[in-house]
């Protein structure tokens, strides 16, 4: 159901579906947005320091009936931010903007070189003050990942990547997954670029759902978490209503098929 929940390693519940805020404007336009979500069940938002939206973020938290703690809010460590001091100090501007006491899910955005394992040491201090109940990493490969394992304390819980049917990213999955790295998907929609595929629109026509719904459903059955984004209140709606039907194992097949290592953004082995 739209309840259901990912156990992390730590056993913090992360609700499998969040709505994603970038490009969400600051003020009305987010507000509005996580208001229309919460109604439709959603209980998981993703937003980032870089996104400039976190106040708005906010006030939608505040305006909401819904208790803070039934809710999942996960921000990000930009990358001018990295560095011990300079992450602990991002959180609290964070904090400040978001008007939180403490936060759900802190992640560092982009692995820049010679810089994120000193953000990981503050991630981990924040972690053992209780200022937040994960902590993971986003667009992280597998050398950016053993780099941390090297120096860790505490083994990031989640890895948010660009995951879609035309970038499935199976060797990242099964990395993380031996490691108990939840992987959570940026962009599960390729921005609208996967609704003209055939083999999408052959699975709309028979399961009478929409090509948003079609993929998201391949997400979840494949354990992924995922945080498709919108300001629409129907699109909304829509992407979380994913709960009344299955795709067969021969569906979850044609979908895989596509996977063609498309990418929207930049490629992290390179990224710096
Ligand atoms: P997305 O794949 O979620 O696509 C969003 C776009 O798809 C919308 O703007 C809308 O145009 C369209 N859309 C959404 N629902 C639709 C529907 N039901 N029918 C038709 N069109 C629909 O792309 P995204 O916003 O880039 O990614 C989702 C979230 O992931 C972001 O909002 C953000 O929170 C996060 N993200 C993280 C990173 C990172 O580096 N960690 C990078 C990009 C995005």
């Amino acid at each position: 159901s739209a309840n259901d929940v990912y156990k992390l390693k730590n056993g913090v519940e992360m609700p499998i579906i969040g709505l994603g805020v970038y490009k969400a404007e600051d003020g009305g336009q987010v507000k509005d947005a996580i208001l229309a979500a919460i109604d439709a069940g959603y209980r998981h938002i993703d937003t980032a320091s870089f996104y400039g939206n976190e106040k708005g973020v906010g006030e939608a938290i505040k305006a909401s009936d819904v208790p803070r703690e039934s809710l999942f809010i996960t921000t990000k460590v930009w990358n001018d931010d990295l560095g011990y001091e300079e992450t602990l100090k991002a959180f609290e501007i964070s904090m400040d903007n978001l008007g939180l006491d403490y936060l759900d899910l802190y992640l560092i955005h982009w692995p820049i070189e010679g810089r994120y394992t000193e953000a990981w040491k503050a991630m981990e201090k924040l972690y053992a003050d209780g200022r937040v109940k994960a902590i993971g990493v986003s667009n992280f490969h597998r050398q950016h990942l053993e780099e941390v394992f090297s120096i860790c304390r505490v083994k990031p819980m989640v890895n948010q990547l660009e995951y879609h049917p035309h970038l499935a990213q199976k060797e990242m999955h099964e990395f993380c997954k031996m490691h108990d790295i939840q992987l959570e998907a940026w962009a599960p929609l390729k921005r609208g670029g996967l609704f003209e595929e055939p083999v999408i629109k052959a699975l709309v026509e028979k399961h009478g759902k929409t090509p948003a719904q079609i993929i998201l459903r391949w997400d979840i059955q494949n354990r992924v978490s995922t945080i498709p984004k919108s300001v629409t209140p129907s699109r909304i709606q829509e992407n979380i209503n994913v709960f009344d039907f299955e795709l067969s194992d021969a569906d979850m097949k044609k979908i895989d098929s596509l996977d063609s290592n498309q990418r929207m953004s930049k490629n992290p082995d390179n990224f710096s």
